[in-house]
Formats: structure tokens, C-alpha cells, sequence
């Protein structure tokens, strides 16, 4: 018998029949003696027409009531699918992310989990009754409900799996693994048998949707194994490990691309010691996420720093860009809206040279003109155009051979 931490997706749980196929793998489980707690995400599209509701209200709703409302998708299919597993004779039980313990800051909208008191749900679990659970949600200290930013019920089961010391932690999606780049945007993308973590959580923070990026650090501080796989089928999935347990050995292990991102350049600023300093920790106070961000030097003792944003952040960028800009009474600002950024990601990185210039080759190649790059150890980002962005992925996929031909050693 072990114990199991499983998560549904949105589209997984889209339906009330999709609700009753997964209830039906739940109970096949089940009936193996497993004691499962069982993490849904709301029902297909749900939390994007909420959000929607919410703005044709007010186009900056406070982010305590979104959060209330946000939560309320979750609640519809967790009690949907104790209804159905009841119906097929399994016993099951909901709750919601306050309800489960998950206790989180106050952050609304990204709140982070900061305590899980399984102490609720474990003798649900040992009389062996599945534990359904609301993903995406906890509850402040002051029971105010919190959500865990857009993907987050891949953190809930982690977090969960973690909390409760689980033997697996399964993710249920709409594709049967994590391949070298989006299978929907490259069809001939490769499934992967399995991941390390460092790589996993490039690929997340870089644009792959498939997990969310706090998962996958939560996983790897606690030593848990996600197995990313199809509720479509039964095939074997991926499996996000630590490094030593990725046998394929691979310089680049797969792509990815951003789009809605935007460019902002401070133009002819001087060149002085703290003037960076001042404009990130402005950006930083306004929470505005910057990524990738190159300086270069212009006219006499006169910078040029620019910097991507996710474009929903421009207007609050912009006032911060101006205000700084009024300060120094210094510079201007262009802005580009329309910028996508591409990257490669792969440990194997580490001890390979010219990476980065098969990267650019093949983009010269295909005539895609580079505006800005970003490299660490295991990465390389360019910025493109954003209607360069699509084939821009496909070519850079292909120069690293991690499409249907086998990859490079
Ligand atoms: P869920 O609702 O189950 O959480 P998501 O839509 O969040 O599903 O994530 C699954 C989607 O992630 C897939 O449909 C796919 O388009 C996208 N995706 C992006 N990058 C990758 C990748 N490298 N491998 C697999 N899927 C990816
Ligand atoms: N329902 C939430 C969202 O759409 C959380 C999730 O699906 O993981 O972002
Ligand atoms: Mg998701």
C-alpha cells in the first residue's frame, strides 16, 4: 500500500465526463489499496472567465476579492469529483486549501505556502477515504483566502506530497509528458523519459506551462519525484528527478518560448555609480518582474539599459521609467511591445562549448535578428521580435536535434 498524491488538471477535470474518467482511474487505484489525496484544478477554462468577470467590474479588482473569487472554480470540482467517486462506491471527501491546513503569507494572487497541518486530513487518509483537495488556494493566518499565482495546483500537490511524506506525486495532464518544447506549438517534439530538476525548473521559469516553476523548487528541496503524465492514457510519463538519475546524457535538453513580453530602453542616462541600483529597486517596490536585462554603454559617460517585462506590467513600468526619468531629469524611454524570448536549457551546458553560437547561427540562417541575449550556466535566452517568436522555437529546436531524430550526445 502506498500513499499517494495525484493532480488533475483543468482540462482533465473540463466536463462532467472527463470528471467521471478520472474518477474511474481514481477507484482503479483505490481498489489497489492505495490511500490517495487527489489535488483538482477548476474546471477547463473556469479561472480565465472568472478573471474576465472580474474585470468587465473593475479593471484593477483588489487582489484580497479576486482571490475569493479565483478560489471558488477549485471548489466547484473537488466537490464534483467526491459526487462521482461516491457514485462509483468509493468513499471521498473535499476540502479546500484552508480547510487542508495549507496556511500561506498574505501575498494575494502569488502567496506562498508556509505551513501544511496534514493533521486534518491523514485520518481521512488511514480510514482510507480519498482526500480530495482544492489546488491553487490556502488561507492566510487572518483565514483570508489567498491563491498561489496562475498553475499553482502543481505546488498544492507537491507541497502536499511533501507535508505527507507521499511515496509518488503523479500530475495529471493534457499531454502525456514533458517533451523538448511545446508539443502544441512543435509537433515534432520529443517526450522525455525523464528530467532533472535544475533543468525542469529553467524550463518552468522559461516559458514551459507544463509545470509550475514553484513546484518544481518545492520537489527538489524535498527529494520528490514528479511523474508528469497523460489522464487520457496510461502511458508512461516523465519523471522529474535528481540530476544523477537522468541517464540520456544531452547538451541541450529543451526549449522554450515566452511570448507577451516587452522591452523597455532607458536611453543616454549617466553613467554613474547606484543609478541601476535606484531604477530596479523602483521596479522591485512597484512588484514589477524584470528578466533579462543588458546595459551598454552609449555616448560619453552615458548608459543604455534595457530590460524585458511581462507585457501586463508595461503601464506600471512606464510610470516607474518616468518618475526615475523626472528624477534624473536624464534620458528617455522607448518601448518595444512585441517581444517573445527564446531559450535552451540543459545542464550538459556546463561543460560544452559553442552552444550559444549554434543558437545564433541557426538564427541568422533564418534571417531572425537577435535584440537582446541572457546566458547563465545552463541557459541561453534571446530576445526576438514577437512574430519572429514561433519560428525562432522550431529553429532553434532543430539545431539542437531534439526533434523526432535522436538528440545529440
Ligand atoms: P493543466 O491544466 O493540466 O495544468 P497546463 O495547460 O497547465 O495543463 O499544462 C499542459 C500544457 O503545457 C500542454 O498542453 C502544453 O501545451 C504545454 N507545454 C509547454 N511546454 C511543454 C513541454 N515542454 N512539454 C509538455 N507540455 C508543454
Ligand atoms: N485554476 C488555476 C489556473 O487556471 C490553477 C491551476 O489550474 O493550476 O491558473
Ligand atoms: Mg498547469
Amino acid at each position: 500500500m502506498a500513499l499517494i498524491v495525484q493532480k488533475f488538471g483543468g482540462t482533465s477535470v473540463g466536463d462532467t465526463d472527463r470528471i467521471r474518467a478520472v474518477a474511474n482511474r481514481i477507484k482503479a487505484y483505490y481498489e489497489h489499496g492505495h490511500q490517495l489525496a487527489v489535488v483538482v484544478s477548476a474546471m477547463g477554462k473556469t479561472t480565465d472567465k472568472l478573471v474576465d468577470m472580474a474585470q468587465q467590474l473593475n479593471e484593477n479588482p483588489r487582489a484580497r476579492e479576486l482571490d475569493m473569487l479565483l478560489a471558488t472554480g477549485e471548489q466547484v470540482s473537488i466537490a464534483l469529483l467526491a459526487m462521482a467517486l461516491d457514485g462509483l462506491g468509493v468513499p471521498a471527501i473535499s476540502f479546500t486549501g484552508g480547510q487542508v491546513g495549507i496556511l500561506t503569507d498574505t501575498k494575494h494572487s502569488s502567496a506562498r505556502i508556509q505551513e501544511i497541518d496534514t493533521s486534518r486530513v491523514r485520518p481521512y487518509l488511514e480510514e482510507r477515504q480519498v482526500c480530495i483537495v482544492a489546488g491553487f488556494q490556502g488561507v492566510d493566518k487572518e483565514s483570508n483566502i489567498t491563491t498561489l499565482g496562475r498553475g499553482g495546483s502543481d505546488l498544492t500537490a507537491v507541497a502536499l506530497a511533501a507535508a505527507l511524506q507521499a511515496d509518488e506525486c503523479e500530475i495529471f495532464t493534457d499531454v502525456d509528458g514533458v517533451y523538448t518544447t511545446d508539443p502544441n506549438k512543435v509537433p515534432t517534439a520529443r517526450k522525455m523519459k525523464a528530467i532533472a530538476y535544475e533543468e525542469m525548473l529553467e524550463l518552468a521559469r522559461l516559458g514551459a506551462g507544463v509545470l509550475h516553476s514553484r513546484s518544481v523548487e518545492v520537489a527538489s528541496k524535498y527529494g520528490i519525484v514528479i511523474h508528469v503524465r497523460s489522464s487520457f492514457n496510461n502511458a508512461e510519463g516523465t519523471r522529474v528527478v535528481p540530476e544523477d538519475q537522468v541517464m540520456e546524457k544531452v547538451v541541450v535538453r529543451g526549449v522554450t518560448l515566452k511570448t507577451d513580453e516587452a522591452r523597455i530602453s532607458v536611453i543616454d542616462i549617466p553613467d554613474r555609480p547606484g543609478l541601476a541600483a535606484s531604477l530596479f529597486n523602483r521596479l522591485a517596490r512597484a512588484d514589477v518582474n524584470v528578466d533579462m536585462i543588458v546595459q551598454s554603454s552609449g555616448k560619453e559617460n552615458q548608459n543604455t539599459i534595457s530590460f524585458t517585462v511581462p507585457r501586463n506590467t508595461l503601464r506600471v513600468t512606464r510610470e516607474v521609467v518616468d518618475a526615475f526619468l523626472a528624477e534624473q531629469q536624464a534620458g528617455s524611454v522607448e518601448v518595444d511591445e512585441k517581444i517573445a524570448t527564446i531559450s535552451a536549457v540543459g545542464i550538459g551546458m556546463k561543460s560544452h562549448s559553442g552552444v550559444a553560437a549554434s543558437m545564433f547561427d541557426a538564427l541568422a540562417k533564418n534571417e531572425i535578428n537577435i535584440e537582446m541575449i541572457s546566458t547563465s550556466e545552463i541557459k541561453i535566452t534571446v530576445a526576438v521580435k514577437e512574430e519572429q517568436g514561433r519560428k525562432a522555437l522550431e529553429v532553434v529546436h532543430d539545431a539542437f536535434g531534439l526533434g523526432d531524430q535522436p538528440a545529440q550526445s
